[in-house]
């Protein structure tokens, strides 16, 4: 991959203009790589696993915001919950309630989006669209006043077949605009990654996550 790690940062701002916050997603790659994006400005940082980040969050500059994007076990959300900025993938009840908890300890309200599946794989997590129209009206969701709702997230399937990209971010776009309507506070739609950005920028995402695209490839 050309440039360096600088230019890719300033050359995604400029492409995904205002409206699209872009996540670097800096797993596994050392700390120096992460500062170097830091000093193109970037602030948002996304990881997939809590024990990587929190040693992240202890070294680097306080105003990075975390972003947890990856698949969170629920006995590892208490090292997070005490600077977290977002949680991405929250695929079920249990897990949100255990988030709530923590913030609670923490006095802190946590923001989360719930994971769709929305792929054909069926590697990935995640509430089917009935799931999450389900969850969405149970009663016990207002009594969690330590986690703020704030959208939706998904992956699509990993292929070269665009079309089939296409009607998975579709369904996401969809469902994002109905849940939208009884869930006013929702803001963002999280999807896109370094190969289906493009598309999901057609779907209307308002924030992507990237990594290799970013930093190169990982090993
Ligand atoms: C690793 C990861 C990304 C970034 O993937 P790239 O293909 O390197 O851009 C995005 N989202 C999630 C959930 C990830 O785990």
């Amino acid at each position: 991959m050309e440039g360096t790690i600088k230019e890719h940062i300033k050359s995604f701002k400029d492409e995904l203009g205002e409206n699209i916050d872009l996540v670097a997603v800096s797993k596994t790659k050392p700390n120096e790589d992460l500062m170097q994006a830091y000093e193109a400005g970037q602030r948002i940082f996304g990881e997939n696993k809590v024990q990587e980040m929190t040693d992240k969050w202890e070294s680097l500059p306080k105003d990075i915001q975390w972003h947890m994007v990856g698949h969170v076990q629920t006995n590892k959300v208490k090292y997070m919950a005490p600077y977290v900025d977002l949680i991405h993938a929250v695929h079920k009840l249990k897990l949100l309630k255990e988030i709530n908890k923590r913030g609670k300890e923490n006095d802190r309200v946590i923001n989360c989006l719930l994971q769709v599946k929305i792929a054909e794989e069926d590697s990935k997590y995640g509430m089917s669209p009935d799931e999450l129209r389900a969850f969405l009206k149970d009663e016990k969701l207002s009594e969690l006043k330590n986690v703020k709702l704030k959208g939706l997230m998904a992956m699509a399937t990993f292929t070269d077949d665009e079309d089939q990209i296409h009607r998975e971010f579709q369904v996401l776009q969809d469902l994002y605009e109905e849940t939208s309507k009884t869930y006013p506070d929702f803001s963002i739609l999280s999807m896109g990654m370094s190969g289906d950005y493009k598309i999901a920028m057609q779907h209307g995402t308002t924030m992507v996550r990237i990594g290799s695209s970013i930093f190169g490839a990982r090993h």
